[in-house]
């Protein structure tokens, strides 16, 4: 113990041993083997009409439960995945499941329209994500037009050739979405020749919509945004009613959060949504 301490009585790691680092290898190693070990599992957000309540969709959002770290976010290990290449298998074993469960529900008695899957930068340089698609809608026999898979700005500005991935998905069917929208830096020009249908605005927008007047007129210029190129417009992290009347007000009117449902575990979802 005193060995590890330096002169001054302060403890020196170097930077490979750091806390940070030794955490991050040990993540690395659980992660690696977490599929095989059936420790991923999904839950899925309800995303709904605001004036009906009506259900028009889900997201599926990926859990990884550890038996000793407990429940690791996504926030934790989406970007490590990402690191060593394990989203490429992580990304494909969430959109099989996704769709199958899409199924699932058909087959219990609950339609559920759409299925949005987040898709990360990873998953598009590996060359055609298309045909990825394209075998687990096969697979699974989910229609293409009811699976939304959703990337961010930067995705999309960043990717050499995520212009012709997204073509390709657009051309199988699939819808596109885009993530977190106005936190990144996108090109109104990009968007304008893209085959996207819809717009999150996301959540750090909605949180202060009623006491902060810039994320107001952020939140309100995206669905104007969004109406003007047709496109449709959904609310992230929608938390009140207030929120959710304000969207209403302002002519968006779908929304996904914590007011409606948490993300929940796909049983839930049929108990709470079968009528
Ligand atoms: P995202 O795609 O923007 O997903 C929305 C996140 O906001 C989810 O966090 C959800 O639980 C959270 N959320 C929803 N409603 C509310 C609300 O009313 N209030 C608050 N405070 N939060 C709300 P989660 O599940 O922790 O996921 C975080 C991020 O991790 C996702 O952000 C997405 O970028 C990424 N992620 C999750 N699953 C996957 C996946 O399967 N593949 C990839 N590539 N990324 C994923
Ligand atoms: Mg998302
Ligand atoms: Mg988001
Ligand atoms: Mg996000």
């Amino acid at each position: 113990q005193a060995k590890a301490r330096g002169r001054n009585g302060y403890r020196f790691y170097a930077p490979s041993m750091s806390g940070e680092g030794v955490e991050r290898l040990r993540l690395e190693t659980f992660l690696r083997r977490s599929l095989e070990k059936d420790e991923m599992f999904l839950n899925y957000q309800p995303q709904v009409e605001i004036d009906t309540g009506r259900l028009v969709g889900v997201e599926a959002l990926v859990r990884w439960n550890h038996p000793e770290l407990g429940l690791v976010p996504p926030n934790r290990f989406i970007s490590l995945a990402e690191d060593t290449g394990y989203i490429n298998q992580l990304g494909k074993w969430v959109l099989y499941q996704a769709c199958l469960q899409m199924v699932r529900w058909q087959e219990a008695g609950l339609w559920v329209p759409k299925m949005a899957v987040n898709l990360s930068a990873k998953q598009f340089e590996r060359g055609s994500i298309a045909s990825m698609v394209g075998d687990i809608l096969r697979e699974t026999g989910l229609e293409p037009h009811r699976l939304q898979l959703e990337v961010t700005e930067s995705v999309i500005m960043n990717t050499g050739d995520a212009m012709v991935f997204i073509n390709d998905l657009h051309s199988i069917g699939v819808g596109l979405a885009i993530d977190d929208f106005g936190t990144g830096y996108s090109s109104l020009a990009y968007l304008k020749q893209m085959p996207v249908q819809t717009l999150k605005i996301d959540r750090s927008f909605i949180k202060d919509i009623s006491t902060d007047a810039n994320d107001e007129a952020i939140a309100i210029a995206i669905i104007q945004l969004g109406k003007s190129m047709n496109l449709s417009v959904i609310a992230e992290g929608v938390e009140t009613e207030q929120q959710a009347a304000f969207l209403l007000r302002h002519g968006c009117n779908l929304a996904q959060g914590y007011f409606y449902s948490k993300p929940v575990l796909p049983d839930d979802l049929l108990q709470r949504w079968q009528s």
